[in-house]
């Protein structure tokens, strides 16, 4: 990746930053947040991706070919890139100024590969990483999406498992056990400018539980036997 110049990112304006294992409900409760929060703007990414059903091109995402964000990060346009499932994503520099400069507060959706890279750059972002309550409930909200095959829904749960691992880098952790519940926190933190519940320390001790229920427990287990036998 290339170096960015980031001293145009205005450094005492508020940027938050919001990563969680897919399945744990993030866009829910972002989407929620900018709904009723005028002050508070998502940024829209670039994707490689196919748009999905239902998806607006400049309001979900900024569609693009692969060809055309390679480009993008060749000109040094990315404040960072990831590949996620296959395909690129990334924030543009640009877009922050775009929200900055309307005198809002952007609000990033990256994955926790794009922010354990971001965070160098954007040292005055807060940071919050949304948590499970376990791994049984996130394996039960991928079911219940039900849009995908079990493959793909257990590549998702290993992926869980990958960024639950980096949790770390994290200011605040939020537990989506309720939606009213961890979008209160949410909105305390980011509208109100309160300090998160979950610190780092607390958060580390959450990631570890769950990294412990992903290693020992027998249902999960039986699983990983079962896509292993199936490779074989
Ligand atoms: P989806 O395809 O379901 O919309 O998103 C898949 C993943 O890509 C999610 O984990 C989401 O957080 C991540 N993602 C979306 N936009 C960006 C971005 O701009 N940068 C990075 N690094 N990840 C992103």
């Amino acid at each position: 990746m290339m170096v960015l110049d980031t001293s145009e990112i205005k450094a005492d304006a508020r940027v938050y930053v919001v990563s969680a294992p897919s399945g744990t409900g993030k866009t829910t409760l972002n989407r929620r947040l900018v709904q009723e929060h005028e002050a508070v703007q998502m940024s829209v990414s670039y994707t490689a991706r196919k748009k999905r059903k239902g998806e607006i091109d400049g309001v979900h995402y900024h569609y693009v070919t692969a060809d055309e964000f390679k480009a993008r990060i060749d000109k040094g346009e990315m404040l960072e890139y990831a590949e996620v499932f296959g395909n690129y994503y990334g924030t543009s520099l640009k877009e922050i100024h775009r929200i900055q400069d309307l005198g809002k507060v952007p609000l990033l959706e990256i994955d926790v590969q794009g922010w354990s890279w971001a965070k160098k750059r954007l040292t005055n972002a807060v940071s919050l990483f949304i948590l499970p309550p376990s791994i049984e409930a996130l394996w039960t909200r991928l079911e219940k999406r039900n849009t995908e095959p079990l493959e793909v829904r257990w590549r998702r749960l290993k992926t869980a498992r990958a960024e639950i691992a980096l949790g770390h880098i994290y200011d605040y952790f939020i537990i989506n056990a309720s939606v009213d519940d961890a979008y209160v926190e949410l909105q305390s933190i980011v509208i109100n400018g309160k300090n998160g519940s979950v610190g780092n320390a607390q958060g580390r001790v959450l990631c570890a539980k769950l990294l412990e229920e992903f290693d020992e427990a027998p249902w999960l287990k039986q699983l990983s036997q079962q896509f292993a036998d199936k490779l074989r």
